[in-house]
């Protein structure tokens, strides 16, 4: 006999996590952490806040961290929302706003969390298939709709929409709340946060995960006007009060202030991005063109579980989606210059067995 608890644990879905491997030496290509590491001041704040401290309750507002990226984004601090990780922040989105009657919009190809959190929150979920060319048409965004979550640039295809086609999104769609998850953003991608003073129903959504380097800190955060950001802090309190710990309040405040590592590490980084293209593109492989820190790449000759298993035999852990229309490519995130050339000697042993 079936317990009534056995149905609800076999109807979730929940989101696989790229491996996080316990082996040393291994070139981890796998997760679009950033390789460079983070503030080195942030990480002087660390240890300075390191000490009795940490027996009282952090701050349940993060005051100074919004205060911070408020600062840097010309907003103020009730247009700030912060959470443990950009997908802690997405998860009270979908919980706060994304629930309507007429059904959530999003694309398919995109980031794999969505269908999870509309299946936990019960959000009926119409997904836009992207083209041909894997870029996502306007057009099917042309319908009535509750809201709208769009990854810019999209992952893992790493395919950036122009900032007009995002306004036009949001413009056409003045009753839907618009969620533009801006993770890759600042590897090349437009943001939307220069349109939030024109636009009550949009909400931008970044991390500090990947362009600060600091995946694991588990810091993300969402702007818009106060409306949105007040049903976010609403789910939060509901939820728990204290969602950034004082060690992270600290570091993310300091991260977020140190311009100069955050313009050199990102500097580096797309250059290594270019590098590898034209690496991938001389061994023949078809390289979508990506505004993100990785890289979505196939190669006529092998399947993309193939060339996962044997980039793994030679140590370099890349990630593959056993999903249609993907399954034969490869996502690759942008290592420093020396694991970007690991990973093309041993592609190039691979094709030449
Ligand atoms: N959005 C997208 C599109 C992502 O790829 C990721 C990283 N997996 C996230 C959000 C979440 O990042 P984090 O929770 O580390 O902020």
């Amino acid at each position: 006999m079936s317990r009534y608890w056995s149905d609800i644990v076999s109807k979730l879905r929940p989101y696989v996590a790229g491996e996080q491997p316990r082996i040393p030496g291994l070139v981890k290509l796998n997760t679009n952490e950033n390789p460079y590491g983070p503030s080195p001041a942030a990480l002087e704040a660390i240890g300075q806040a390191a000490d009795d401290r940490l027996r009282l309750y952090p701050d349940p507002a993060a005051t100074e961290l919004r205060e911070t990226i408020a600062a840097r984004h010309g907003l103020t601090a009730d247009e700030v929302f912060v959470g443990n990780g950009s997908d802690e922040v997405l998860a009270h989105a979908f919980q706060a706003l994304l629930k309507h009657e007429l059904p959530l919009l999003y694309p398919d190809i995109s980031y794999s969390f969505y269908p999870t959190y509309s299946l936990l929150y019960d959000i009926e979920a119409i997904e836009a298939p992207v083209d041909d060319t894997f870029q996502i048409r306007l057009a099917d965004y042309d319908r009535p709709c509750g809201a709208i979550i769009i990854p810019n640039p999209n992952a893992p295809t790493g395919i950036g929409l122009p900032l007009a086609d995002i306004e036009a999104l949001v413009a056409t769609h003045p009753d839907a709340v618009v969620v533009i998850d801006e993770a890759y953003v600042d590897f090349g991608g437009d943001s939307a946060i220069p349109l939030i003073s024109k636009y009550p129903n949009l909400l931008v959504v970044q991390t500090l995960s990947k362009s600060r380097s600091f995946a694991g800190l588990r810091v993300g955060f969402a702007l818009g006007q106060r409306e949105l950001i007040e049903a976010l802090v609403r789910v939060k309190d509901s939820f728990n009060s204290y969602p950034l710990d004082r060690l992270a309040q600290v570091a993310a405040t300091a991260a977020i202030k140190d311009e100069a590592w955050f313009e050199a590490c990102r500097t580096k980084l797309i250059a290594s991005r270019d590098g590898l293209v034209r690496d991938l593109e001389a061994l023949e492989f078809e390289v979508l063109p990506s505004q993100a820190n990785f890289v979505f790449a196939r190669h006529e000759s092998r399947s993309g579980a193939a060339l996962q298993a044997a980039l793994r035999e030679r140590g370099v852990l890349v990630r593959h989606f056993a999903k249609p229309r993907i399954s034969d490519f490869l996502r690759i995130s942008i290592g420093t210059n020396e694991e970007c050339a690991r990973l093309v000697s041993a592609l190039k042993e691979i094709l030449a067995a």
